[in-house]
């Protein structure tokens, strides 16, 4: 049995030092990276426990907008009173995700570098995964791949980011913040995950020992029209084939801007500003929702096993931009949503 050395950070740099070490990895609420330490997928030599660092907060900002501390758990940010009034499309992603369970120990900063779900991936019996053993090849492209890329992948890797918070994180145009030990850096979501490549191990443009500090939300205009469409193979605790954060600021029946991410169909959230600009200026239609449809998914791709997804993904976003333009679902009591999940 191998030995894991914890230590227990005080604050943000403690944490940075202590990253420093050997082998040293971060945890926050451990519901991926423990799956990949007990599947030998991950091996780390010390873990550093950041839970305990004051990072569990959700401020407001002098100018508008939400500063989310990365270690708030995802069960308290989609609970929060401003996430539901003014991110609703957060809130419907966070409580699509996972279980209650989960939800209630997994962090903002663990859930944006969680590790794609790819059955090659996450178990060491095959040995063609080059994201886990790089130039060893890609299973997947010729094995199950239901669940994989149809946009942005490459010869090298067609794995998908499970996430379903950093998809509404993308359409609200998020920024992360990350401390190192040469000061703090903010990148936006669109730069955080990275596509294949020739070099699918690196998910992030996150250094190893960078900490993910907060993630800063900036005022939102599309609170009252917004919509997390997620479907899956079953109708909960099952990741997104194909999901779509959906946001429209409305003047009278206009649309003034739109904002559309795809969550389930690359190695990244997936936004094209033609799909969003041309949802501008006018009324809702069917027809303008469905060039959106088309401009989000140009040059897509599929496999034997995901084919399926292009038009799947392209009937979600009509769908989604009629179910925002009627208006967000609001939260219910109990912390779940009227209108559809799945
Ligand atoms: C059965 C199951 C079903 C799930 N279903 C869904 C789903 O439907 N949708 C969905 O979106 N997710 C789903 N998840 C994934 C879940 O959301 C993630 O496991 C969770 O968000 C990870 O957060 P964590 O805090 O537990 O991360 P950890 O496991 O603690 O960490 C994950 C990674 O992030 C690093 N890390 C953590 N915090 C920081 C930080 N602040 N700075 C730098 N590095 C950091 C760690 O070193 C590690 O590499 C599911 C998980 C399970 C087990
Ligand atoms: S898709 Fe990516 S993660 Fe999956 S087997 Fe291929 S290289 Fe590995």
């Amino acid at each position: 049995m191998q030995s894991i050395f914890v230590d227990r950070a005080t604050d943000v740099a403690h944490a940075l030092r202590l990253a420093q070490q050997p082998g040293a990895r971060f945890i926050g609420g451990g519901t991926n990276l423990l799956d990949l330490m007990k599947g030998d997928v991950e091996q780390p030599a010390r873990l550093v426990d950041i839970t305990r660092m004051g990072l569990d907060r959700i401020e407001t900002l002098p100018g508008g907008g939400l500063r989310v501390g990365a270690l708030v758990r995802n069960s308290d940010l989609a609970d929060h009173d401003l996430v539901r009034q003014l991110y609703p499309m957060l809130a419907q992603a966070l409580l699509a995700g996972a279980s209650a369970q989960l939800r209630n120990m997994a962090t903002t900063g663990g859930n944006l570098l969680q590790r794609t779900r790819c059955p090659y991936f996450t178990d060491v019996a095959f040995e063609h995964c080059n994201k886990r053993v790089p130039g060893s090849g890609c299973a997947a492209q010729r094995g199950v791949n239901r669940m994989h890329a149809v946009l942005g992948a490459s010869d090298a890797c067609i794995a998908v980011h499970p996430s379903d918070m950093c998809v509404a994180l993308a359409a609200l145009e998020a920024t992360v913040v990350v401390a190192s030990a040469s000061g703090e850096r903010r990148v936006a979501m669109a730069d955080f995950h990275r596509l294949p490549g020739a070099a699918p191990q690196f998910d992030t443009t996150l250094a190893p020992t960078e900490l993910i500090t907060a993630v800063e939300l900036p005022p939102s205009a599309y609170g009252a029209h917004s919509h997390y469409l997620k479907l899956r193979d079953r109708a909960s605790y099952a990741f997104a084939l194909v999901s779509v954060a959906a946001g429209l600021e409305m003047d009278g029946a206009t649309v003034r801007s739109a904002r559309l991410a795809l969550g389930g169909v690359a190695h990244k959230p997936w936004r094209v500003a033609a799909a969003e600009a041309v949802l501008a200026g006018q009324p809702v239609s069917a027809e303008r929702s469905r060039q959106a449809a088309q401009l989000l998914l140009a040059g897509a791709r599929g496999f034997d096993g995901n084919r399926f997804k292009i038009e799947l993904a392209q009937r979600a976003v009509v769908r989604a931009i009629s179910r925002a333009a009627a208006g967000t679902a609001q939260a219910g009591g109990n912390g779940t949503l009227t209108g559809e999940r799945a």
